[in-house]
């Protein structure tokens, strides 16, 4: 029999742990809730847990309470949390150097910019800090390509409605849902949004100054909405009959979450340029634009940079992502047990048709569609000790890491089943 990926850890025992599993409601949760909500910046809707450490598919709270997390950070510790490869190859990064600026070539990035553009086909890797940044520097290039072929008027990028790309003001422009826009008009001008996955729509949006088509294969915030079969394939051969770019937004579907290396890998096509995050750093913050050669030309020496992009420590965390997640086996593994997840919610879709309308995704990224909306259900999933979030408004999302368990599904699927019945 071969081995598992990575075995299952068991969590650490510790006297405070213990301690805390005895008396399980100490405290400690709430009273860093009431200083969080005295000092953060109240931005986000957050589930009221404070999480302090983590192994495998497992966390734990403040209170010492155990978790199944089946969202991983959202699509971001694909491995895993504290998979001991990662940590190794950081801790040992640690003590040689953090950062150097990138005046500087430092080893890391040079081997993290080798193995995804063998990865991906692509021959031009950039490295950011997050998914926005990823995907402005897609912005950029496809403006500065068209420039460069002396097609000045083409600066306008379509993109799909309910899509997301961000929050800067680009890429939240970019993204296709009024929502995250409002209040912050004025908004850059060269962006237009038409209907998923309709390329007849597409193709009419085209025009003097389209410059480049920017899609995410599978509308991750947007709901888990997985691209009709053979979209992509249609906007790569739209898009070299009108000679605009496609840009891909892999930052949620990247790194074999889809049982693929990249998404766009399941169409067989090559897109000009595509961004990643997420999980390329298992949790440390590193982004990425990786690009062809030709557009690669058109980010010559001073038209683009990062500070903390590509940084030693995320360099290394993200080397070992990449070579664990193009080992087929891990792929076959994301693949086997996405399948094995969707058909147990698809079962428990049949026995509760009239609160589950949808089961759907792709590899580890999946999203069960309510009748209603999800966030009650969320919050009592989290009672019931699993961790999921939503996306969009009636959508549970599960992003679990590539080394979860069918068990951990089993019981992801017992503990949702629960929730719904509450
Ligand atoms: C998360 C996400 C982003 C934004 O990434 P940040 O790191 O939050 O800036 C962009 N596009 C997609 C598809 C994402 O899932």
């Amino acid at each position: 029999m071969r081995e598992p990926i990575v075995s299952q850890p068991t969590p650490m025992r510790t006297a405070k742990n213990d301690a805390a599993q005895a008396t399980p409601t100490t405290g400690n949760n709430q009273q860093w809730i009431d200083k969080a909500k005295a000092h953060l910046l109240q931005n986000y809707k957050q589930q009221p847990i404070v999480l302090e450490r983590g192994l495998g598919s497992r966390v734990w709270d403040a209170d010492g309470r155990e978790y199944l997390d089946l969202l991983g950070g959202i699509a971001t510790c694909g491995l895993g949390h504290c998979h001991p490869e990662v940590v190794a190859a950081v801790r040992a990064q640690l003590d040689k150097l953090w950062h150097t600026s990138n005046v500087f070539y430092s080893e890391p990035q040079i081997d993290l910019a080798a193995r995804l553009t063998a990865a991906s086909g692509l021959q031009r890797a950039f490295f950011c800090n997050s998914g926005a940044e990823a995907n402005e520097a897609l912005l950029k290039l496809a403006r500065k390509v068209q420039k460069d072929r002396g097609n000045s008027e083409r600066y306008e990028v379509i993109t799909f409605d309910n899509s997301f790309h961000g929050r800067t003001l680009a890429t939240v422009t970019a993204t296709g849902q009024t929502k995250y826009q409002k209040g912050f008009e004025p908004l850059p001008a060269g962006f237009t949004h038409v209907p998923y996955g309709d390329l007849e729509a597409v193709r009419k949006a085209v025009g003097p100054h389209t410059a480049a088509i920017l899609v995410e294969p599978i509308q991750g915030e947007g709901g888990v909405k997985v691209a009709p079969p053979g979209f992509l394939k249609a906007l790569r051969s739209l898009c070299d009959e009108k000679g605009l770019l496609l840009l891909v937004d892999e930052i949620q579907t990247g790194m074999g979450r889809t049982g693929k290396v990249f998404a766009y890998q399941h169409e067989g096509i090559l897109p000009d340029a595509i961004s990643l995050a997420k999980a390329l750093g298992n949790g440390l913050p590193i982004g990425a634009m990786l690009c062809t050669e030709e557009a690669g030309k058109s980010l010559a020496p001073g038209t683009h940079g990062s500070t903390f992009g590509g940084n030693l420590i995320a360099a290394v965390a993200a080397n070992v992502v990449i070579r664990k997640v193009t080992e087929p086996q891990l792929l076959r593994d994301v693949a086997q047990k996405g399948e094995y997840f969707l058909t147990r919610l698809r079962e428990l879709q049949s026995r509760m048709p009239t609160v589950i309308k949808e089961a759907r995704g792709l590899g580890l990224l999946i999203g069960v569609e309510l009748v209603q909306d999800a966030a009650p259900f969320i919050a009592k999933c989290r009672e019931l000790g699993m961790l999921v979030n939503a996306a969009g408004d009636k959508t549970i999302r599960f992003a679990p890491a590539y080394t979860v368990t069918n068990d951990d599904l089993d019981q992801g699927v017992r503990i949702l089943e629960r929730a719904l019945k509450s």
